[in-house]
């Protein structure tokens, strides 16, 4: 066991789209009274070694042995600090990542997290707790919404200790409602038969996978359109566009849209948005008006710009402060078509709570992790 095999499974899965996208998910690797784990701002798909905060195990244990403020800003910030004062010498100019506490209180050498769109298929969904358990059995654990960070890794870490006083086990497969799935082992071929049963089970389940087949990035007065919401995001903004047969389908009507028209997940939130605008098109009316009118009653109503558009009967258009970030708000939005499809059939989707959609959107963390994605 060694920081090598860390790195050879972090990259495995992060450059499989079907697990990670735009660089989520966190790996850990334990030895002795470390903990390697990932840093916040790398990606799985092509970490190095460097791409690992080296931690000191016993003072993130006493993290949990400390009284925090209950006012949620003061809390995150101390519990930030204790996590930075935790990193062992020579990773001072690393952070490690939002998850670490979590990857400490597993007791495997190897943990791997990940947001793989057929997870979030079931842990995005009305029924999926009782279909967890229906699909898993009771070697799985399920927790319920919770905002990340230590608040996080606190809800996990009463699960788990519960689930050890009644099974005599570890917890090594963890849903989390609305954000993912945690698995934990002592060898990486532990690891990747727990991921390849997961997925094996839960594509077998899927009654409708999502068509992407016909993928066009012109498609009629697109480009029209894409200049207007260029105009209404103002200056240095960049628009993407894609059409394919399901994006097609969801901007057919108001009422299409509907299961993609709110946030997942907090990576969903991130790269784009919590509220994506659904725009009306009255084609015998002036296309300016329409969408001008439409982006500033979004405004008003959200307070935010949209960072995914979606004209009716066109396709779907990414908006951001550069051609990455505009086309990354498309591929987000195409992984909320995918669980979308997913979750019906696990009774319909389930999106984050408003409260929860709120924390994310004003996390100090993310905001840490958006803007270093924006870097060239
Ligand atoms: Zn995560």
């Amino acid at each position: 066991m060694s920081v090598q095999e860390l790195i050879d499974i972090s990259r495995l899965y992060g450059s499989n789209p079907a697990y990670v996208i735009a660089g989520g998910g966190n790996t850990s690797f334990k030895e002795g009274a470390t903990l390697f784990v990932k840093g916040s701002g790398t990606s799985l798909g092509d970490i190095s070694a460097e791409g690992f905060v080296k931690m000191d195990r016993a003072k993130l244990a006493r993290i949990w042995e400390k009284e925090y403020p209950h006012d949620e800003d003061q809390r995150e910030a101390a519990v930030l600090a204790d996590m930075m004062a935790a990193k062992q010498r020579g990773e001072e100019s690393k952070r490690p990542s939002v998850e670490t506490l979590l990857h400490d209180l597993l007791p495997f050498t190897f943990v791997v997290h990940t947001h793989p769109s057929l997870v979030n298929g079931l842990t995005c969904s009305q029924d999926g707790e009782t279909a967890a358990r229906k699909l898993f059995g009771e070697t799985c654990l399920w927790i319920p919404i919770t905002n990340p960070g230590y608040i996080l890794s606190a809800a996990v870490k009463k699960a788990a200790d519960a689930y050890r006083v009644r099974t005599g086990k570890p917890a090594d497969l963890i849903f989390l409602q609305n954000h993912g799935v945690f698995v934990g082992a002592d060898s990486i071929e532990e690891i990747k038969a727990i991921y390849t049963k997961i997925l094996a089970v839960l594509d077998q389940k899927i009654a409708r996978k999502p068509d992407f087949s016909g993928k066009i990035g012109v498609y009629g007065d697109s480009a029209d359109i894409a200049r207007l919401l260029a105009a209404c995001a103002g200056q240095n903004f960049r628009v993407a566009f894609e059409r394919n047969a399901e994006f097609a389908r969801l901007t057919g009507t108001g009422a299409d849209f509907a299961p993609v028209s709110s946030a997942f997940t907090p990576d969903h939130i991130v790269y784009s948005g919590s509220d994506p605008l659904f725009i009306t098109i009255d084609d015998t009316k002036g296309l300016p008006e329409q969408v001008r009118d439409a982006w500033k009653r979004h405004l008003d109503k959200t307070g935010r710009a949209p960072k995914i558009a979606a004209v009716q009967g066109r396709g779907i258009f990414g908006i951001g402060t550069s051609e990455k970030t505009a086309s990354l708000a498309i591929e987000l939005f195409t992984d909320t078509a995918k669980v979308a499809a997913y979750s019906e059939s696990f009774g319909g989707p389930r999106f984050m709570t408003a409260d929860k959609i709120d924390f994310i959107n004003n996390w100090e963390m993310e905001k840490y992790r958006s803007k270093v994605v924006e870097k060239p």
